[in-house]
């Protein structure tokens, strides 16, 4: 059984993502960032910042596209099959060579399209393009490995009648229930939403959970060198 952490959205250093990485590095575990290559500037303070965190700490993170600018062309859609296929070429090949310029060997080619949708048209791009796998919701079948994520770390609360931050006891039950179907799981966040250290005290309970229970936490990079030699699913 493995299970692989994915955070959404970097564009910046921010306080919560400062914060949310440092729970990831103190249990040792990685955490795979999705980053958003539109909205970084190739020099910006900013970025730089990001990159020496990230090569500080490069035993845990690891780097991966989430889209081009995140711009909803469509209802909840960056790459609807309406747009034309060279312009998702030229944006998605643009962002992958600032990604790999910006960060180098802490770049892997997985692409997370923003809010799990890319038209089906434009899969061959990313095959093109030398992307390995791609992160999106689960049940979608592509022609590459499907990194699928299984839940976020909230939960919908009936009383309050909206999402709130699953307790660990909920995520515990959650992965519990996800992995009598699959051997691999995946949760994702977005750091945004961590604004106090309290509300990233759940994240941090159910890694103890999971490293108390021996399950292996991988980055991305793991699963498809693990899939190079046998065919686990
Ligand atoms: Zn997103």
């Amino acid at each position: 059984m493995i299970v692989y952490f994915r955070n959404d959205d970097v564009d910046k250093l921010t306080p919560e993502l400062i914060n949310l990485i440092s729970v990831f590095v103190k249990e040792q575990v990685p955490l795979n960032l999705e980053i958003i290559p539109g909205r970084i500037g190739i020099g910006s303070t900013l970025i730089n910042n990001l990159k020496k965190v990230i090569v500080k700490n490069s035993d845990y993170l690891e780097i991966h596209q989430h889209g081009f600018n995140h711009f909803e062309y469509e209802s909840y859609n960056e790459f609807p099959e309406s747009r034309d296929s060279l312009c998702v070429e030229k944006d998605i090949k643009i962002g992958k060579e600032l990604l790999e310029k910006k960060f180098g060997g802490f770049f892997y080619p997985v692409f997370t399209p923003p809010w799990h949708q890319v038209g089906t048209k434009h899969i061959p791009i990313l095959k093109k393009m030398g992307f390995k796998a791609i992160s999106a919701g689960f049940n979608l079948k592509y022609d590459l490995l499907d990194l699928s994520v299984h839940s976020d770390l909230s939960t919908f609360d009936k009383k309050l009648n909206k999402s709130r931050f699953a307790t660990v006891q909920e995520l515990i039950e959650k992965y519990n229930n996800f992995k009598k179907n699959t051997t691999k799981v995946g949760f994702y966040m977005h750091h945004r939403f961590f604004t106090t250290k309290e509300s990233l005290e759940p994240i941090r309970d159910f890694l103890k959970y999971l490293k108390r229970e021996n399950v292996k936490i991988v980055k991305f990079s793991d699963v498809l060198n693990e899939n190079r030699f046998c065919n686990t699913s």
